[in-house]
């Protein structure tokens, strides 16, 4: 089950850049930031209230987000949604017909455990299905 927002994730070329504007224009702080090498992002976690805005940024030319800026520049990346059980949500929704791409969950920032739905099947928006690591 999907049971709220986890965080909205940005794309930024420089972090070292971003993380000051961000916590210049929310006054939010930075409460983590991790290499993730099995996505090739580094990632900075700035903390607004109850909100969390993951700043993205690739650590290799081939990084989906390195050719994502590439692409399109930085901005919006991804929002993602909380759940209790990220492998069952995806098992479920690959049942249901929707293009995944993750149909197995892989170890995200926080040890948490993440999988991803295809934009194609979200008009256009990437969705990150998150359940957050138990440490
Ligand atoms: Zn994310």
């Amino acid at each position: 089950m999907l049971n709220g927002l986890d965080h909205i994730g940005i794309a930024v070329a420089d972090l070292e850049q971003a993380v000051p504007l961000w916590l210049k224009i929310t006054g939010g702080k930075l409460v983590h930031r991790e290499i993730v090498a099995s996505q090739k992002v580094e990632v900075a976690v700035i903390e607004i209230g109850s909100l969390h805005v993951e700043l993205l940024r690739g650590v290799s030319d081939d990084s989906p987000i390195a050719k994502f800026i590439a692409a399109r520049g930085a901005g919006i990346h991804h929002i993602a949604l909380r759940s209790t059980a990220a492998q069952e949500e995806l098992d479920r929704l690959k049942q249901t017909g929707v293009r995944l791409i993750d149909e197995t969950v892989r170890t995200g920032a926080e040890d948490s455990r993440v999988g991803f739905i295809h934009p194609k099947s979200v008009e256009g928006v990437l969705l990150e299905v998150v359940e957050p690591g138990h440490k």
